[in-house]
């Protein structure tokens, strides 16, 4: 058992340790209408109605991208209601109760290999587009976009690097299912006409690393390596794993297509295979369940729209010292602290973190750069934060907040405790909105 005492490596190594949960028959899901990056949609199915499994029940709209909204169990619609995701507000949910059925939707066949290898790169776009498959480690960029380049691509880099504290589901995945990770990253490789692909992991991962040079065995007729990195944080930071992995810088602004690389999470990866081989759109991911105020952590598989109330009670609930607690959705550098538990699992929820809380006051800056000196992309968060403390956006973009990949470490060095990112992020915004 995990306790409050231990140190934040004791939760990565024990959560490591424990095999996946498999939390796949939640009585009611709860379908997130709008997405990550699509405030809009359109609901296709009326309450009462039957759905079953792999159904499109509506479609969301991005703007520049339609995704259709999928169910993850077969069962019956029984009308909406709200829950929170990792945005941190309450957003309109599709509710639907589970017939245990698992009764699956006509269009979700298997495709045999010998038609898959014959498959050109609009084949693989058609099918991430239809199974609306988004980047799945939290940018929730749609992936059909990301093969669809028309840049002559030599590497393809999955990132399986995870090199947030508490997080253990990649690690699990790449355990659980490491041939749908090489067959994901086969077939970007044919649809791309890539030379090479590269797994990028953590050097210190010697048990995955096993897991993944016995598969690179088997598909030894392609150019796939293991790409063993120093284990530090934002390792997994796209760039950083692209200079580490391959060597080759890919500067803040520049897309990597341009550099030749394309990259995709693991968990994407393996979706990927799901999406070309059995026709499926996302409907389980693996997740961590971690923290100091959970009493048994767990890694857990779970249906898209399981309720995280309902997976933190599967961990025992909270531990009954914890005076109060902190919910987070997503790593604890990178996630957002939300209201309550009363949220749900989207496609991109990497994790569920707990933590006791603690009194959280905030000194006044004392100009000691901190911030400045762990800054992975150059910029100046002290001053970004005084900048949007004076509302003043022509700073912010000069100070170019644009660039913050939102990777939390001028707030977790910061002297005086401020919510540095925090600010970034608003400047960020600021100089979106030009
Ligand atoms: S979160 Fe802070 S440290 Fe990280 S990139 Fe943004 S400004 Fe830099
Ligand atoms: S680390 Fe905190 S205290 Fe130091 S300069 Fe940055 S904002 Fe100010």
């Amino acid at each position: 058992m995990i306790t409050g005492s231990r140190r934040v490596s004791d939760y990565k190594q024990l959560m490591k340790e424990l095999p996946t949960l498999r939390h796949v028959d939640p009585e009611r899901v709860y379908i997130n209408l709008p997405g990550e990056r699509c405030p809009k949609y359109t609901v296709h199915v009326e309450k009462g109605a039957k759905v079953k499994l792999g159904e499109i029940l509506g479609e969301r709209d991005g703007g520049f991208f339609k995704q259709p909204i999928y169910s993850t169990v077969s069962g019956t619609v029984e009308g909406t209601t709200e829950k929170t995701d990792a945005s941190g507000e309450k957003i309109e949910c599709l509710v639907i109760k589970n017939d245990y059925q698992d009764t699956y939707h006509e269009s979700i066949t298997d495709r045999p290999d010998s038609v898959i290898a014959d498959f050109k790169k609009k084949d693989f776009v058609e099918i991430l587009k239809d199974k609306g498959l988004v980047g799945l480690g939290g940018a929730a960029f749609p992936s059909y976009i990301k093969l669809d380049t028309d840049k002559d691509i030599h590497t393809v880099v999955i990132n399986a690097v995870e090199c947030e504290p508490y997080l253990s589901s990649d690690y699990r995945l790449i355990k659980d299912q490491p041939e749908d990770i090489f067959k994901g990253l086969s077939y970007v490789m044919q649809a791309i006409e890539a030379d090479r692909g590269v797994i990028a992991v953590k050097k210190t991962k010697r048990e995955l690393i096993e897991v993944l040079e016995r598969e690179q065995g088997r598909f030894a007729d392609k150019d796939i390596r293991i790409a063993k990195l120093d284990d530090y944080y934002p390792q997994g930071w796209e760039n950083a794993t692209f200079e580490k992995a391959i060597g080759i810088k890919v500067d803040v602004g520049t897309l990597p297509m341009e550099k030749g690389i394309l990259g995709f999470n693991v968990s994407t990866c393996a979706a990927i295979y799901e999406a070309v081989k059995h026709n499926l759109p996302v409907i389980k991911r693996h997740l961590t369940v971690n923290g100091d105020a959970v009493k048994f952590p767990q890694n857990i598989r779970a249906r898209v729209g399981t309720s995280v109330k309902e997976l933190i009670e599967l961990c025992d609930g909270y531990r009954a010292d914890a005076k109060a607690v902190e919910v987070i959705l997503g790593g604890p550098m990178m996630g957002k602290s939300i209201p309550d538990d009363d949220a749900i699992v989207t496609q991109t929820t990497t994790s569920v973190l707990v933590f006791e809380s603690t009194d959280h006051i905030e000194e006044p800056c004392v100009r000691c750069a901190s911030c400045v000196y762990s800054c992975p992309v150059d910029i100046q968060p002290v001053s970004i934060m005084n900048a949007v403390k004076r509302n003043d956006e022509k700073a912010a973009q000069e100070l170019r907040a644009d660039r913050c990949i939102e990777c939390g470490l001028c707030a977790y060095v910061c002297t005086s405790k401020i919510h540095v990112t925090d600010y970034v992020r608003k400047g960020k915004a600021l100089t979106e909105t030009k």
